[in-house]
This record gives C-alpha cells, sequence and structure tokens, in this order.
C-alpha cells in the first residue's frame, strides 16, 4: 500500500486510548507497572535501556532503547491491552520516482529464507488470528505493522515479518509480478501485443486516477523541490518502468538494515520476549552501517513561487465548469521541535476547521468553490511540516480571488486573534479523545510517532501530550498574542510559500495513455526476436510459478483449536422509558457517556427517501433552538465528543426480504455534559433551522463534492452495492442511500439553482424522522454514570414528546419483531416485510474517467441464521485466498479482489483492476474451482481462522452491544455461528458451492465501474450507464 500522510492535527486528534481494565492499572501485575522496573543502563538480549518514562495520560509506560550492535532503535508502549502491537520501520528516502520503495515494501513480502513461499504475507493472513496486517509507504519511511491479542500468533507474525523485511528472497519473478514487467497481452499466445503489467504500476496508475491525491503529490513535490520529496515515493507509473531488478536489490540493501530501522512494540505482552526474538532472529546477524539516509533540511526561498499543473476532468463533479483547484502552501519548521508542531496543529485548527474558523467564514461561505482543496491545515509528515489552505471545485476566474482572500484571511487574523472559546473547545476536544478508547490504540500510536522518530526527534516527549496542553496554555497566558505572532511569523512573514493550480485537462487521459504507449514503443523497439522469445517465456513461466501447487508447511500458524471456543457476552439491560425501548450497557468508557437512537423511515413516502442521507448530512449543521449554525458547532465542539447522524439499512438476521429502514444518531460527552448533549438534541428535534439557503448550499456542495471524490477510492463498494441492487429489498434502498444512485441524486442537487423546494421537503422529512414513537435509543456508560444518564434521556423523551404521532406506515407489509428475541413481550420494532419480492438478473456498467475498473457480482444466498451461512463464510475466505488472490492479483494484475458473504449475499469483488470480463470469467472459475474440491483440511482450517480473526476482532466499550441494537444479533445467535463455523466440513463446502453458486441456482447480479469498454459496449446484456 501506498500512503499519502493527511494533516498531523488529525493524529494528534485521532489520538483514541483503548483503557480497559482500569482497576488493573492500580495492581502491581499491570503491564506498565512492570515496565517501569526497568532501569536506563540495563541491558536485555543484545539491547541497553535508555529512558523509562510513565506516560499516565495514555496509561502507559514507555520504554526506550537501542540495539548494541547494529544501533537500531526501538520503543515498547507497555499498557493493559490485549491488542498487541509490532511495527518496524525504515527510512526509505528515494531519489527518483520508479516507485523503488513501494515496489521494494510489496516484493519483501513475497518470500524470504527461511519461510521461501509465494506471498508468506496474505498466506499468514488465514494462519493467524491478526486483528491488522499491513504495509505502508510513506514518503520518506516504509512501516510494517501487525497486531493480535494472541501471544502464540505474535510470536508467530514476529518471525514471518522480521525474516520478510530482512532476509527476503526478492527473485527477479517477484519484481515482475509485483514492480512492472513487460508482456503479451495474452501470455499464452506470442502473437499479442507487448504490454506493461504489474501490481504496483497498476496501483499506482490507479492512485493518480484520483484528483485529491494527485493533486497533493504535485504539492509536496514542488514545496520541497530539493531531495527526498521532489519524487514520487509510490511510483509515477511511467518512470516505475525504468526500474531495474538489480537497483530493487541495491536499495533494500543500503536501507531495510537494522541501523537504519525503528522497532515499536505495544500492548500487554513481555518486552524482553520480544527483544530476545528480535535479536536472536534477525539483529544478531548484522554489524552497523552508516545508512546516509538522512533527509537534509530544505532550503528556505527568498520569495515565494507559483505553479499550474493539470489534471483530467471529472465527470462526476457538482459543475463541469467548475473544477479548478488552488491552494497555498508555506514551509513550516521541523517537525522534530514537538512543542512548536503541537502548538501550529492546534493554530492550524482555529484557522480552518469548522464554520467559525476565518478561513471556512472567507473561502466556504461565499462559495467560490465547493470545499477546501485536498490538501488543508498542517501536515507534519515531511521532516519540515508545512501548512496549506485553498479550495477545490472552482472556476478559472475566481484563482486571483481566492490569493487575494487568503493574503486578507491572515491579515485579519493577526489583527483580531481567535475568541477564548474556540481555544477552550479545541482543548475539550483533545480532552475528548484521549479519553475515547479505540481497538486499534497501538496501530493509531506507531502512526503517530512515526514521521518524526524518522528524523530522529523523541517519540516519548511526543506522547506526553497533557505535557504540550499546559504549555500551551502557559503561552498564551503569558502573551496574549502568542498566537497571532506565530500567524504573523509563519504565515505573513514567510517567503517560503507556494501557491499551486490545477485545472482539468479534456485531453488528459489521452495524453497519458499516449505517454505510455510511447514508453512502451520505447522499449518494444529495441527488442530482438531472441528478447521477445524471452519475454513470451517468462511470461509463461510467471504464470506457471502462479498456478503451481505450493506447500506452505515452512510458515507457522495457529490451529483451529487455538481459537476460543465460546462467544465472549455483552450483558445488555433492555427497558422503556416513557414509552421509548431503551438498551443500556455499562462499560469502562473512561468518564464518556455514549448515546444513540434508531429512528425508523416507514411513514415517510418513498418519493422522499432519497433525500434521507442529505438531511442526515444537513440536520446537525444548520443551526436549532435559539443557536445559529456557527453557535451550534461550537456548542458541540465545547460540550460533546460530535454528534452526528446517518442512514441505515438493516437486513434482518433471519430473513432475506426483511429489513429495517432508519436512520442513526450518535454522539458522546463527558459525563459532567450530559444535560448540554441531550439539550442540543432536544433542540435539533423541536427547532431545527432549514431556512437558511446559503447554508444549505454549502453543505450540499461539500457533501457532492466528497461523494464525488470518493468513487475511485472506494469504487469496489460502489460496484458491489449496485450488483446486489436487484437482490433484495434491503440491497434496493442501499442503492437509493449510499450507491450510485445517491451519488447522482447529490450531483443534481448541488446543480439545481434553487434550493427552496429541498428546503421546503426537509421539515416534512423531519415529521416522519423525529418521531419518539418510531424510536429506539442505547446508551453506553460506566455503572456508576448509568443511572444518571437514563434521568437525562428521560428529561430529552419528555421535551421531544410533542414530536410524538401515530402515523400509519406508507406500506402495509410491516411487521413488528421483538428488539431482544429473547423477550417475547418485550419493546419491538417495525420491518418492513416484502415477502413477495421478486429479485432479478441485471449487469450495469458505469463508464468512469480513470484508467482502472473496479468489478463485482453478487449472489443471492441466505440470511445469518441460516445454517448454510457458515459454510458460505467460510467458503468466501477459502475461495479469496486460494483462488481468486491468485487469479485476479497476481495473474491479473489488480490491486486486490476476493469474495466475501455478508447482508445475504455472497459477493466476488476486484480493486483497481486492468481487467474487466476477465475478472468476471475469473469469478466463474472460481466457483468451478470449489465445487471440484480439490481443497484441503489445511485450507479450510485457514479459512476459518481468518473467519474467526474476524469475529473476535477487539470491539471498542462505546460500540459494545451494537451488534444486538442495530441488527438484533443476539449472543445466543452469534453462538450458534460461531458452533457452525466450527463444525464446517469439506462436504458442507462443495455443497454450498453447488447448490448457491453454480450457474443458475440463484439469482445475480453485476457491476463494473471503469473506462470506455467495447466488449461491454457491444454486449446487449449489460446496461450502459
Ligand atoms: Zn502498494
Amino acid at each position: 500500500m501506498w500512503r499519502q500522510t493527511k494533516t498531523a492535527i488529525h493524529k494528534v486528534l485521532r489520538l483514541n486510548v483503548l483503557h480497559r481494565h482500569t482497576c488493573r492499572a492500580l495492581q502491581s501485575t499491570s503491564a506498565p507497572e512492570r515496565a517501569l522496573q526497568y532501569t536506563p543502563g540495563q541491558n536485555i538480549h543484545g539491547f541497553t535501556i535508555k529512558e523509562v518514562v510513565s506516560v499516565p495520560d495514555l496509561f502507559l509506560t514507555a520504554v526506550k532503547l537501542t540495539h548494541d550492535q547494529t544501533g537500531a532503535h526501538y520503543l515498547h508502549a507497555a499498557r493493559d491491552d490485549s491488542n498487541n502491537l509490532f511495527s518496524v520501520q525504515f527510512r526509505t528516502t528515494p531519489m527518483d520516482s520508479t516507485g523503488v520503495p513501494h515496489i521494494l515494501e510489496h516484493t519483501v513480502l513475497c518470500g524470504s529464507q527461511r519461510f521461501p513461499v509465494r506471498d508468506p504475507f496474505f498466506k499468514m493472513l488465514n494462519r493467524s488470528l491478526s486483528t491488522f496486517m499491513n504495509a505502508f509507504t510513506a514518503s520518506d519511511y516504509t512501516m510494517y505493522p501487525f497486531s493480535t491479542q494472541n501471544s502464540k500468533d505474535f510470536k508467530n507474525l514476529l518471525s514471518v515479518y522480521l525474516d520478510a523485511v530482512f532476509f527476503p528472497c526478492l527473485r527477479e519473478q517477484d519484481f515482475w509480478q509485483e514492480g512492472w514487467r513487460l508482456e503479451n497481452e495474452d501470455p499464452s499466445n506470442p502473437k499479442s501485443p507487448l504490454v506493461f503489467k504489474g501490481v504496483v504500476f497498476n496501483e499506482m496508475k490507479g492512485a493518480f486516477s484520483d484528483n485529491e491525491r494527485l493533486y497533493a503529490q504535485y504539492l509536496q513535490n514542488k514545496l520541497f523541490p530539493d531531495h527526498t520529496y521532489s519524487v514520487v515515493s509510490g511510483g509515477e507509473p511511467l518512470c516505475i518502468p525504468d526500474l531495474t531488478w538489480n537497483q530493487l536489490k541495491q536499495f533494500h540493501a543500503t536501507h531495510y538494515h537494522p541501523s537504519n530501522a525503528r522497532f515499536f512494540t505495544y500492548g500487554d505482552l513481555p518486552l524482553e520476549q520480544h527483544l530476545q526474538q528480535i535479536h536472536q532472529e534477525a539483529l544478531s546477524k548484522f554489524e552497523r552501517i552508516d545508512p546516509k539516509t538522512e533527509v537534509p533540511p530544505q532550503p528556505h526561498w527568498p520569495y515565494p513561487r507559483e505553479a499550474h499543473v493539470s489534471c483530467g476532468p471529472d465527470a462526476l463533479a457538482p459543475d463541469q465548469t467548475r473544477q479548478n483547484t488552488l491552494c497555498v502552501s508555506f514551509l513550516l519548521p521541523e517537525i522534530t521541535d514537538c512543542f512548536e508542531g503541537f502548538t501550529l496543529s492546534l493554530l492550524s485548527s482555529l484557522m480552518v476547521s469548522g464554520p467559525n474558523s476565518p478561513f471556512y467564514k472567507a473561502l466556504i461561505e461565499p462559495k467560490i468553490g465547493t470545499d477546501f482543496s485536498s490538501v488543508v491545515g498542517y501536515d507534519g509528515s515531511t521532516r519540515e511540516a508545512s501548512f496549506s489552505v485553498g479550495l477545490q471545485g472552482m472556476s478559472e476566474q475566481d484563482m486571483e480571488r481566492v490569493k487575494h482572500i487568503i493574503n486578507q484571511t491572515i491579515d485579519h487574523i493577526i489583527q483580531v486573534g481567535f475568541e477564548e472559546e474556540r481555544i477552550e473547545a479545541l482543548l475539550h476536544k483533545i480532552e475528548i479523545q484521549m479519553k475515547h478508547q479505540s481497538t486499534n490504540f497501538g496501530l493509531a500510536l506507531a502512526s503517530y510517532i512515526a514521521s518524526s522518530w524518522n528524523h530522529d526527534g523523541d517519540p516519548v516527549e511526543l506522547l506526553q501530550i497533557s505535557d504540550s496542553v499546559n504549555r500551551f496554555k502557559q503561552a498564551l497566558k503569558d502573551n496574549p498574542r502568542y498566537l497571532q505572532e506565530k500567524v504573523q511569523e509563519y504565515f505573513k512573514d514567510n517567503t517560503h510559500r507556494l501557491t499551486l493550480s490545477m485545472s482539468p485537462d479534456e485531453q488528459y487521459l489521452d495524453k497519458q495513455a499516449k505517454s505510455e504507449e510511447e514508453k512502451l514503443q520505447q522499449k518494444v523497439q529495441v527488442l530482438t526476436e531472441e528478447d521477445r522469445k524471452e519475454i513470451y517465456d517468462k511470461g509463461l513461466e510467471l504464470l506457471s510459478a502462479q498456478s503451481a501447487p505450493q506447500d506452505a508447511s515452512c510458515l507457522p500458524a495457529l490451529k483451529v483449536s487455538d481459537i476460543d471456543p465460546v462467544t465472549t457476552r455483552t450483558p445488555v439491560q433492555i427497558s422503556s422509558v416513557g414509552g421509548v425501548p431503551v438498551q443500556l450497557c455499562e462499560q469502562p468508557t473512561n468518564g464518556l457517556v455514549y448515546f444513540r437512537a434508531l429512528c425508523n423511515l416507514n411513514t415517510l413516502s418513498e418519493d422522499l427517501r432519497p433525500l434521507v442521507p442529505l438531511f442526515c448530512s444537513v440536520i446537525t449543521k444548520m443551526g436549532c433552538g435559539s443557536l445559529d449554525y456557527r453557535q451550534q458547532a461550537q456548542e458541540m465542539e465545547l460540550r460533546t465528543g460530535g454528534m452526528s447522524v446517518s442512514a441505515q439499512v438493516i437486513p434482518d438476521s433471519s430473513h432475506l426480504d426483511m429489513y429495517e429502514q432508519g436512520m442513526v444518531l450518535s454522539s458522546s460527552c463527558l459525563e459532567r455534559n450530559l444535560p448540554h448533549m441531550f439539550g442540543l438534541w432536544r433542540d435539533v428535534f423541536n427547532r431545527p433551522h432549514f431556512d437558511n439557503e446559503e447554508r444549505l448550499r454549502v453543505l450540499v456542495m461539500m457533501s457532492a463534492q466528497e461523494l464525488a471524490n470518493g468513487i475511485s477510492y472506494s469504487g469496489h463498494m460502489y460496484a458491489m452495492t449496485r450488483a446486489a441492487r436487484h437482490l433484495t429489498p434491503a440491497g434496493d434502498l442501499h442503492e437509493t442511500f449510499g450507491g450510485m444512485e445517491q451519488v447522482k441524486f447529490m450531483k443534481r442537487v448541488a446543480e439545481m439553482q434553487d434550493l427552496n423546494h429541498v428546503i421546503r421537503t426537509l421539515p416534512r422529512l423531519k415529521k416522519h424522522l423525529f418521531n419518539p414513537h418510531n424510536m429506539r435509543c442505547a446508551i453506553n456508560a460506566t455503572p456508576q454514570k448509568m443511572s444518571d444518564s437514563t434521568k437525562h434521556l428521560e428529561t430529552f423523551l419528555k421535551e421531544v414528546s410533542g414530536n410524538r404521532k401515530d402515523r400509519k406506515p406508507v406500506r402495509p407489509n410491516t411487521i413488528l419483531k421483538p428488539i431482544d428475541p429473547r423477550l417475547e413481550s418485550g419493546p419491538t420494532k417495525t420491518l418492513i416485510d416484502d415477502s413477495n419480492y421478486q429479485p432479478c438478473h441485471m449487469k450495469t456498467f458505469f463508464q468512469m474517467p480513470f484508467p482502472v475498473n473496479f468489478v463485482s457480482q453478487s449472489i443471492r444466498t441466505v440470511p445469518f441464521t441460516h445454517q448454510d451461512y457458515a459454510s458460505l463464510s467460510v467458503l468466501a475466505r477459502m475461495m479469496t485466498a486460494k483462488y481468486l488472490h491468485g487469479e485476479i492479483r497476481e495473474k491479473g494484475g489488480a490491486y486486490g479482489g476476493g469474495a466475501r458473504m455478508g447482508s445475504g449475499l455472497f459477493t466476488f469483488y476486484s480493486y483497481r483492476d486492468p481487467q474487466s470480463a476477465q475478472t468476471l470469467a475469473a469469478f466463474r472459475r472460481g466457483v468451478d474451482w470449489a465445487k471440484a474440491g480439490l481443497f484441503s483440511q489445511q485450507d479450510i482450517d485457514e479459512a476459518k481462522l481468518s473467519v474467526f480473526s474476524a469475529v473476535d476482532a477487539p470491539v471498542a466499550p462505546s460500540d459494545k452491544g451494537m451488534s444486538l441494537f442495530l441488527n438484533g444479533v443476539t449472543d445466543d445467535m452469534r453462538d450458534a455461528h460461531r458452533q457452525r463455523l466450527f463444525r464446517v466440513s469439506h462436504q458442507d463446502l462443495l455443497d454450498v458451492a453447488e447448490r448457491y453458486l453454480s450457474v443458475g441456482r440463484c439469482t445475480d447480479g453485476a457491476a463494473i465501474l471503469g473506462p470506455e469498454n467495447e466488449v461491454i459496449r457491444k454486449d446487449p446484456s449489460w446496461i450502459i450507464k
């Protein structure tokens, strides 16, 4: 994977804390307590302890070490969290755009000395209970993280990761497969034309079909023009074919060395074991080198610069004439200055975040563009940080005006500064984020410290967030103009600034295709007959290597017997408050209260349903009660951890043609703010503001832009949603709420000259949606605060009871079901029952302005509680790992592909795929492969492990009980599913493959998003959109 790191302020604010065992921290056996026993100077397994620091804010102890023999850096964060994490990162600083660090990231995962099988990384996905496994290439480092809750698994994965990065095979064939190669279009036909193939080559073509990413790349390259940041670490598609296999091996030798490595471990497993294993299996085999990978400081420009670039036109943009982007970027100090970085990221937030920020007022509200540029705010992912602000979706004439406004706004900030309340709200946000407990805390920490540590910053200092908060408060107290002076220094007086504009070029895609063709010809023309023969032979060799059966027995593996035999249960209490069903779930939430409500849409007329997502996205942003939208935003930031509303389609767990349709309200707050949070919801229910057309237009434009931008990134989700549209009633509504239909609907709304019609409709939606008669609620809080929370909820429900109306559902076919199936006479929910629904076969093609495809085929099967559901789930995993991955990714060159089971559908998909019809054929061959039954018990066990690692993924205290509340799935149902998973046999898999997946057995649908396609255009069975 290749990652452009987004702004660091988001990283600070997303720093979520999982603190599951509050009481354990007091016991001497807790992981942080144990770690405090280490002393600086102590030597453990070849490492010397440098520093031991308690970080009470994050409930952890940080231990810093170095490896004596190689100088490798090591940081351990001891914390009572069983979701242990390992990561190793190398400073990778390429000087060309061949994508060498990215291709290397892929190829080291293709086999190593101890594990010489093809792609041990993907194989381990099925031999482990990992909660996360991945690899990232950033601009200046490459990181390999994994996490797991099982100690044996941790050891296994650590062995595989260490061997992969330090002792990879780096075979020529791996380089061809993952990097680039010339090959006959049809490898079995030597007469077919030669083309470029390769996973990274296609991945990067896909990545740069996203204009937002393209812009971000240009911006970084041009703001730091003198060293590694001036090149594309992921690889510029046209430069990738310049890389040789030897250069790749050379880059590995110099960059993937312990002296250039930083190790990070996190969790409750003992540090000694990690150190011993890392020393023995890897580091002891190396001597120290000087890797010379430092990034030199960027020389400061004496004068500002301007630049212009082009991009492809975006067919889905809300307004075709407004597709320009312009932003101004400023070079800031080095990110290793921890406190300055903290200050600047807060300052950036004050400047650009939310409707009260000066840049939002100056740039977004006048509707010059559709949204901020893709790069906005503080970015700490490079050696020197940067700050950017600008707009996308604007017309060319407005460019000068935007530059002027940016300068003006900076002057204005220097003059007036910021309101105290906004600073307070921001600090409150940090407090909440530190208390909120997430399940991937280790990973969040690893990415939070990665950039600064990469340039030898102190990662421990970075973790001491409240020290920075206190220092910040003091600085403001000592000097009320503290922030204004920073703005003067870094924005007004800063000559290292770049103004970069980007415009669409109708010819862009053609020009790109032409340059690729030229590049290809350049390579092909110099080939002799012999070379061609060799290419053909190598293509066949690769194909046969990819198809050869493999012995993976050298890889470590967990067994099915290592899986917990029983489901962990979550006790909840279901009662009724003022006639509204309420679910209470006591959890160690660390002082936060989480509130959810589901309001069903059963009384809403059908024609209004497409508007529900729009209603959800604006309802908490237009103002309410006595608050205008600015005051409301301010109040929400000061008093809550956020308030959001989203549209939901929930398929029933036992009937394919039943579903619940609704809208989920979600918010959290510190216990002390309970009355404020419910007060805000009350005003949203009773007195929402809808009449501000200007405000609505801003929100509509931003939503439409966001949807349009998301397609090239989540195209597979859109393809899957569309493929399932005509298979179940829930699938149909899902397309309306979140599929291509919704994207097009929002585009139309954004293009309307007059939004008054929408404004008149919103109150009608409100009447149906905010009806306590159609509502149920859930609260997750600590046992101590539960009764208090319930009391405030009760007050809220009383205050909104005026909205209570006993309306008739628009469709007669509704059915009541107990919320908790164990309580037959308990509170109920209303489902739509479409028993007469006729699924139908439909194939849809969306022609898109990008060079890769997203392909999906979906088959109607059985609901969650059906006995075959478990077999189909295991089959989907097994087909993915044992067949589809090889066909679609390795042979087909797509970035990813597979099958999944969910919502009663068995769905195939591919991601960033150079093929389309061939991939559909691969899906069909996958079914034949399954029906042939040539898989082993080991294959089945691996698929089960992989299914269980998802089934048993950790759940944060805020989300406990949600599968019952939203989906009606009880612990008993989960346990029955678990037992069925354990029992799935070879015969069961053959059986479900035959009965559900064979052609003609069940109704299926297909969808493709991709570039113009001759084959499909001529095939009348496809509907072209
Ligand atoms: Zn990649």
